[in-house]
């Protein structure tokens, strides 16, 4: 068994707490690697060396780091493939996909590495009689970010180059399910001339992340993950006086109105309810076909692709859709399923007997696209994320009634309508209340330059991720107000001064 180390002040560091955690290969179902899980000393020396390294760092000049980071940048194109490889074996996405992911979290790499230009400060002449005034953004101190399982890569790439860039030192508490890449970032980032404790890894679970929500070095926090662990990650956060951002789960709904393009509704639907096995937090998981009429073809369209999705290992580089992540997972994804077959709704395909006949793969996590039909808003598969390749079609006959099921939803990530109609398509955008809406568009996933987040129950917090929320939420502002004595001097003043 090989163990999955920490990475603190530029050295891989063995756990010491005496606990870990299989990390397994979901395509096979076997484990041939260990996560250690860090204790709270193991957390305390991170922290102490990205302590030491603020002063530094966020006193070198902005270009100098962001030659670091677009030396980093080029590594990573240079590696990628071999990045997508390691993504592929601990998460079970497909080989095209993972690559994809490492692209997106690139993206932001690209754009922190114009963070002098973000950094520049406003200058304000004569505020007062010979007064001048200047306001500049600087570095909080260490900030930490933990990250689900779902995007090992793009997701810590959502926080650390920015924060980096912005003179800010970090430790990461990448998901213990898919453990490797972070190493792998932190690797290449010291091959990027990186100093030593600017960026930091320590692996492990709710040990290490109670322990960085509580210590008082760590000035914020950013988390992506699940609900309900969003909201303790906030509150607890907050509580302890760090700056939070806390992005949560998802139930994106697709409104297909009778004017769509229906084909390419169907084909959208494909990719946005079935890629990456379901398991993206934008990813469509209710289908909204406005008329029986439009939900009646649009299923028919979608039977046939949904039986010959090519699910498989990522070995196979023609798959389409790969495991999920681990067994209990596979377990509670099809556990919805039943739920929603017993609750009334028609399992028009059924993914739960799906059976991998490859060699040496017979035991992956693996489960067939399913589809379900006649969903209401009362039924535990509609009210819940799944988190797996299963579309829920919910029947309207409105427009209206079709937003009032998005706005009846405690979450709201994401959404889209699709329609050929400007007058629908602008009311749907102006109006919904869910932070990322697609116009015949199913992902609609921010670029790096903008800034990636939801609404409700998707997001606990002021800051989106990066973009300028990012350089927002890693800064705060100072302003400083100056005046140099010409030899004439004033009495002292004892009210507000204010310009007569
Ligand atoms: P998760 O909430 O189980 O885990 C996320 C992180 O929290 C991990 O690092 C984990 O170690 C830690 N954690 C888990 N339980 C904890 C506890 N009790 N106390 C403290 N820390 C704990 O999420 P996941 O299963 O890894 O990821 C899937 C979830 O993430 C989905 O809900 C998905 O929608 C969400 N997600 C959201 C976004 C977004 O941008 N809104 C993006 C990606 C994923």
């Amino acid at each position: 068994m090989i163990e999955i180390a920490h990475y603190v002040n530029g050295a891989f560091v063995a756990g010491t707490s005496g606990r870990n955690q299989k990390v397994f290969n979901p395509a096979t179902g076997t484990s041939e690697k260990t996560v250690a899980l860090a204790s709270v000393a193991e957390v305390d020396a991170a922290v102490a060396a990205a302590k030491a390294a603020w002063p530094a760092w966020s006193k070198t000049p902005p270009l100098r780091r962001a030659r670091i980071l677009d030396r980093f940048k080029n590594i990573l194109w240079e590696r990628s493939e071999q990045m997508a490889e390691a993504i592929s074996a601990e998460h079970g996405k497909t080989h095209d996909d993972a690559l994809g992911e490492v692209t997106r979290g690139l993206e932001v790499v690209e754009f922190a590495i114009g963070a002098p230009s973000f950094l520049k400060g406003e200058f304000c002449e004569n505020v007062g009689s010979d007064v001048d005034s200047h306001m500049v953004r600087q570095s909080l101190g260490v900030c930490a970010g933990i990250t689900p399982f779902n995007f090992p890569a793009m997701v810590p790439m959502w926080m650390w180059p920015v924060a980096l860039a912005t003179g800010n030192t970090f430790v990461l508490k990448p998901s213990e399910r898919d453990p490797s890449v972070s190493l792998m970032m932190a690797e290449w980032l010291a091959e990027a001339g990186l100093p030593a404790g600017v960026f930091n890894v320590v692996q492990g679970d709710k040990v290490a992340v109670d322990a960085l929500l509580e210590h008082p070095d760590v000035k914020a926090i950013s988390f992506v993950g699940s609900t309900p662990i969003a909201q303790y990650i906030y509150q607890t956060g907050t509580a302890n006086g760090k700056r939070v951002q806390a992005l949560g789960g998802a139930k994106n709904h697709m409104i297909i109105m009778p004017d769509a393009d229906l084909d390419m509704a169907a084909s959208a639907l494909m990719g946005a309810g079935y890629g990456s096995a379901g398991e993206r937090c934008m990813a469509i998981s209710v289908a909204v076909p406005v008329t029986d009429a439009v939900a009646d073809a649009l299923i028919e369209k979608l039977i046939p692709q949904i039986q010959a999705l090519k699910v498989g290992p990522a070995a196979d580089r023609t798959s389409e859709m790969g495991p999920l992540v681990t067994a209990q997972h596979l377990d509670k994804v099809r556990g919805y399923i039943d739920s929603g077959e017993a609750q009334g709704a028609k399992v028009v395909v059924d993914g739960r007997d799906f059976k991998q006949t490859r060699q040496g793969y017979e035991n992956g996590y693996f489960i067939g696209g399913t589809l379900l039909d006649n969903v209401t808003e009362d039924m535990t598969c509609y009210k819940d994320e799944i988190f797996g390749p299963v579309v829920s079609v919910v029947r309207k006959g409105s427009y209206q009634e079709a937003v009032d099921l998005i706005h009846g939803h405690p979450y709201a990530n994401g959404t889209a309508v699709f329609t050929r109609d400007g007058d629908v398509a602008r009311n749907f955008s102006q109006d919904i209340e869910v932070g990322m809406v697609g116009i015949n568009v199913p992902i609609p996933v921010p670029m790096a330059f903008n800034s990636f987040g939801g609404w409700k129950a998707s997001i606990f917090g002021d800051h989106h991720m990066h973009g300028m929320e990012g350089v927002r939420f890693y800064t705060r502002i100072k302003t400083t107000t100056t005046r140099w004595p010409t030899g004439q001097r004033s009495d002292p003043e004892f009210t507000m001064p204010t310009l007569g």
